[in-house]
């Protein structure tokens, strides 16, 4: 998921309805963009550090559409982002924690797919495939912890996707130890320029966002390996 849209008018959803109504047909491409921007660099994340987890959700019956959208359990973000990402990973070893990441770069075609299956009461929880979304850019990433001592996901205070206020990276209820972890997750992305989103704990945007283009590259497209190790 990744996006709720707040404050939209009134005009904009009449307008939206009148076009439907029209019978405009649905976009059936990316948006296109002005740019310029940076040339993509996707780079498989377990290439870099092969400690970090992964837990691709959107590859299983697993997650919110309760379908695979994706052919490959991989996760992708641009180079720098992704380099951060090992960075956040190595200093939470320190506490004992490692990440494991649900999902990074997803192809616009996904986000289109997840627009399409979300009926129109829920659709401000995902992202409309006429902006798209940071996820499609290589440059968000959903994440959470595993515990180094036990090797087991930990506790945080919502699950995965959970459309609720236990989401949010504010939420000052539940269990004091789920809301710290939550908390050492987001300090260790933030000293690496990721910033979370204010309604999902785990999901991160890279602060250089905006100079990627939205991509429509599907996983079987992106070489297996791209990078070496980064040294330790
Ligand atoms: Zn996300």
């Amino acid at each position: 998921m990744g996006v709720r849209k707040v404050g939209v008018s009134l005009a904009v959803s009449v307008a939206a309805t009148f076009f439907l109504a029209a019978g405009v047909p649905a976009q059936s491409g990316p948006p296109v963009e002005a740019g310029p921007f940076r040339a993509p660099d996707l780079v498989e994340l377990t290439s870099l550090d092969p400690t970090i987890r992964l837990d691709i959700r959107y590859a299983t019956p697993n997650n919110f559409v309760q379908r695979p959208v994706y052919t490959e359990a991989r996760a992708f973000l641009q180079r720098p982002a992704a380099e951060a990402l090992v960075r956040a990973h190595r200093a939470l070893a320190k506490k004992g924690y490692g990440i494991v990441v649900f999902d990074g770069y997803r192809p616009w075609s996904v986000t289109k797919i997840f627009w399409d299956l979300t009926p129109e009461s829920d659709k401000d929880f995902v992202a409309d495939p006429k902006t798209g979304s940071r996820h499609n850019r290589g440059c968000a990433v959903d994440v959470t912890l595993y515990d180094l001592a036990t090797g087991k996901v930990v506790e945080m205070p919502s699950v995965y996707d959970e459309p609720t206020v236990r989401s949010y990276p504010t939420f000052d209820g539940g269990e004091k130890a789920a809301r710290e972890r939550r908390d050492v997750l987001r300090r260790a992305m933030e000293k690496e320029s990721f910033f979370v989103l204010p309604w999902e704990w785990w999901h991160f945007d890279y602060k250089d966002w905006a100079s990627y283009p939205i991509q429509d590259v599907p996983f079987s497209a992106i070489p297996k390996t791209v990078a070496g190790p980064i040294p330790r």
